[in-house]
């Protein structure tokens, strides 16, 4: 077995062992893993492994994989996980499965204009900047129930859940993710059953995120191993 194969087995193990002590069934937690900057045959080994989902956060290197002969198998999944710019959004919306990173409701209507001409509807996720940080995108909580509603109102796009990046320090993140996972539960009860979706964790934290309702995952670095530039 390669070491991508390997990992994602020992990945999904520790998944399952979160889930365990969690309460949860595994397969409530769906795993992403995070092939940016990463060559294509490492995509392919993962996708040799089982894998299905697989997050990028640049458009160019996300289409240059999707063109991918090598690459294509029936039931990818690409999800969006960088920071999207309004003027990038036609270059994915025809084949993005789930954009993680709407920030404003204004990238949730670029998104729709594109989206209409082939006849799809994006699901798509806001963004929260939980830890407060400077350095992150994302909206204030505080402004999370007023963009949904707005995003709510757009056309071929399909507000399904929340995401986040928590912060570097450990001891802070527990508390970041219980309250993502309070924000969802209010979104929840205010514009209903659709609205299911919780992207948190990666590879330093995802057994907190567990413990905090996640279900999506994001992992990179345990699975393809470190990047040789950080982002
Ligand atoms: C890079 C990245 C990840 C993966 O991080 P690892 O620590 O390598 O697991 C997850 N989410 C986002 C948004 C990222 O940019």
């Amino acid at each position: 077995m390669n070491h991508i194969a390997e990992n994602l087995n020992q990945i999904r193990a520790e998944i399952a062992e979160a889930c365990i002590r969690a309460g949860r069934q595994p397969e409530e937690v769906k795993l992403i893993a995070v092939s940016k900057t990463k060559p294509a045959p490492d995509v392919k080994a993962a996708i040799d492994a089982g894998q299905t989902r697989f997050g990028e956060n640049y458009v160019q290197e996300l289409t240059e994989k999707w063109n991918n002969h090598e690459l294509a198998t029936p039931n990818i999944e690409w999800h969006f996980i960088g920071h999207l710019q309004s003027n990038k959004a036609k270059f994915i919306a025809e084949k993005i499965s789930l954009v993680h990173t709407v920030d404003k409701a204004s990238l949730a209507v670029e998104l729709s204009k594109h989206a209409a001409k082939p006849g799809r509807t994006i699901p798509v996720l806001l963004e929260v900047n939980i830890s407060g940080e400077d350095s992150k995108y994302g909206l204030r909580p505080a402004d999370v129930m007023r963009e949904a509603d707005a995003v709510m109102r757009v056309p071929n796009v399909e507000l399904k859940g929340l995401m986040t990046i928590a912060s570097p320090e450990r001891e802070k993140v527990k508390t970041q993710f219980h309250a993502m996972q309070k924000l969802l539960a209010e979104l929840h009860q205010h514009f209903g059953a659709g609205i299911t979706e919780l992207s948190m964790g990666m590879s330093g934290d995802f057994d907190l995120a567990i413990e905090s309702g996640a279900t999506y995952i994001r992992i990179g670095t345990a699975i393809f191993g470190a990047r040789s530039f950080n982002i």
